[in-house]
């Protein structure tokens, strides 16, 4: 882990320690908390509470097929709740606490609410980096099942505003953690034996793993969806989305990358990890804008811009 704090805003600084307790104790009495992390905001709640699960999905509207990832302060907690191997410990080891996303089978005893795994046998386990998000699962001594805080479909919230404009009158208690630092959701990686399968592109790049790893994943032999942020359109803005725009039409929103300034620039300098953790932000605002369309620049498709390319395909379909 870093330790930099540096993503976490002086207004969330401040009132911090306070917030966490109340946040706390609220999900210990089985209410929702909208928290940041070093991806997105999650819409947090005690994963072995069956009614705190249930409201989770009310509140995002998500289909009770998509199950749900649970986040642990650390891999002992992570052992009580599923199987590590070989495989999955050296996954763990490597990137944790971060956004990778790890599936396992499903520990026999575990305690999580049949519904955060949607009636699988295999359960989505991550420990974040987010001091905040840290802080908070160490104070409340709670597993937190948190997916995106937005509703289900719709593009993920990066700074406290999405959540409360995705939600509306159902918006929960939110910690403000300003903006999140990657801006976009966890690369998930099944464990298949002694392989491993990814899942979900996300800030751990291919690359990042098959270097940790020593090998390259498995490739499934057809589309089989299992986990539905596979789903070919999910993440997406309400208006059409066109894709590698160099010049965009009058009614189109640009969003831009590296020379092609658009509208609203992901990243001048073309840096991908600059241009992830905008993307959610320029999503929302070109959704908003005046215009009735959105066109996005080019994106390089290696490292990082194959999370960010296969984002704004899911957002073009
Ligand atoms: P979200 O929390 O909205 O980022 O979505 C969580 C993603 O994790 C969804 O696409 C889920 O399908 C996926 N997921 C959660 N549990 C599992 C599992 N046991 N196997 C495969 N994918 C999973
Ligand atoms: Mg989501």
């Amino acid at each position: 882990m870093s330790g930099s704090n540096d993503h976490i805003d002086d207004k969330a600084r401040r009132y911090g320690k306070q917030a966490i307790v109340a946040a706390a104790e609220r999900l210990q009495s089985g209410g929702l908390v909208a928290v940041p992390t070093e991806t997105v905001y999650g819409l947090a709640a005690d994963s072995t509470n069956a009614s705190a699960i249930a409201e989770i999905y009310r509140t995002k509207g998500r289909p009770d097929f998509n199950p749900l990832i649970v986040h642990v302060p650390d891999l002992d907690s992570a052992r009580k709740l599923g199987l590590f191997d070989g495989l999955a410990i050296q996954l763990a080891e490597g990137f944790w606490p971060g956004p990778l996303t790890i599936v396992v089978p499903k520990a026999p005893d575990s305690i999580v609410a049949p519904a955060v795994t949607a009636g699988l046998d295999t359960i989505a386990l991550r420990c974040p980096a987010h001091p905040l998000m840290q802080e908070l699962l160490k104070v409340s001594g709670l597993f937190l099942a948190a997916p995106s805080a937005n509703k289900s479909g719709s593009v993920s919230p990066t700074i406290a505003q999405h959540v409360k404009s995705s939600l509306g009158d159902l918006t929960p208690m939110i910690l403000d953690g300003g903006a999140c630092k990657s801006g976009i959701e966890s690369t998930i990686v099944a464990v298949r034996g002694e392989n491993y399968q990814i899942l979900r592109q996300g800030p751990i790049t291919l690359e990042d793993l098959e270097t940790s790893i020593g090998k390259t994943g498995i490739t499934a032999d057809f589309e089989q969806i299992e986990s539905p942020g596979q789903l070919l359109s999910h993440y997406a803005p309400t208006k059409p989305v066109r894709l590698d725009v160099t010049r965009a039409n009058i009614q189109e929103f640009h969003i831009g990358f590296g020379a092609i300034a658009g509208h609203y620039n992901l990243s001048g300098a073309g840096d991908l990890a600059e241009a992830a953790s905008h993307l959610f932000s320029a999503m929302h605002l070109a959704d908003s804008s005046d215009k009735s369309a959105i066109a996005v620049a080019p994106i390089p498709k290696y490292g990082i811009g194959r999370a960010i390319n296969d984002r704004l395909t899911r957002a073009a379909t």
